[in-house]
């Protein structure tokens, strides 16, 4: 599948748009979200956030200077910002790949930041100023089961 192109009008049909793609979420799946500053990466986390994690769906911040949030949940989430690191190795290090392959899902801004550490079963979503409230969000995946995430969800768009 080829992708799936959205433009919303508004803070909250972006974090509607997270919710909608948070509940196909599965543990082990990998969010990279990439685009400007103000794009909506982290306003689209908080839906992510408010379908699998409820409990903590109201305490989604940047985590720009923690570089990783942790949301508890029945699903965790797992939330990351790169912005400030630019090298792969400095990443590495932080040794963070682990809750790439664990028990939750992982949301990743800045994900262009991981380059090689990047797992190969993503959905990417690039974040574009179109207007004032308005930002177009496209998504694309590869991997098995990030292919069928997106089929489910362009389905769910069409309802
Ligand atoms: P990023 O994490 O990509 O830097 P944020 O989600 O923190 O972006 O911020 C997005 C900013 O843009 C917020 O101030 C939000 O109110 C504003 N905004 C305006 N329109 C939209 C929209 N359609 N979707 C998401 N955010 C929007
Ligand atoms: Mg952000």
């Amino acid at each position: 599948m080829s992708g799936v192109r959205i433009t919303t009008g508004s803070p909250d049909e972006t974090e509607q748009l997270g919710a909608a793609i948070g509940s196909l979420l599965r543990p082990g799946s990998f969010l990279a979200l990439r685009g400007d500053l103000g794009g909506g990466k982290t306003c689209l986390t908080r839906g992510v956030v408010a379908s699998l994690a409820p409990q903590s769906s109201g305490l989604v911040a940047s985590p720009t200077y923690a570089i990783m949030n942790s949301y508890p949940g029945s699903t965790p989430v797992y939330h990351f910002d790169f912005y400030r690191l630019t090298c792969e190795d400095d990443i590495a290090e932080l040794g963070f790949e682990e809750y790439f392959y664990g028990d939750g899902v992982c949301v990743v801004e800045w994900s262009e930041r991981l380059a090689g550490l990047l797992p190969s079963d993503i959905l990417t979503l690039l974040f574009e100023y179109a207007g004032d409230d308005r930002r177009t969000i496209t998504i694309t995946s590869s991997g098995q089961k990030s292919d069928a995430v997106l089929e489910q969800l362009a389905a769910k768009l069409r309802q």
